[in-house]
């Protein structure tokens, strides 16, 4: 099934950034490289704070 994506904000640096939460690979802030996801195996762990969920 599909995942959704998701707003989120690094705890380190404020970026906010869009992610899917379906990831097979670790997911970093764009901007200092926190590690925001990890896969565990279809749904990603989120690592940061989450803003919103986007249908
Ligand atoms: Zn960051």
């Amino acid at each position: 099934m599909g995942g959704k994506f998701i707003k989120v904000k690094c705890n380190d640096c404020e970026n906010e950034q869009v992610i899917f939460n379906k990831a097979d690979s670790v997911i970093g802030c764009l901007i200092c490289g926190r590690t925001l996801a990890e896969p565990t195996g279809g749904k990603a762990n989120i690592k940061t704070q989450i803003l919103e969920v986007l249908e």
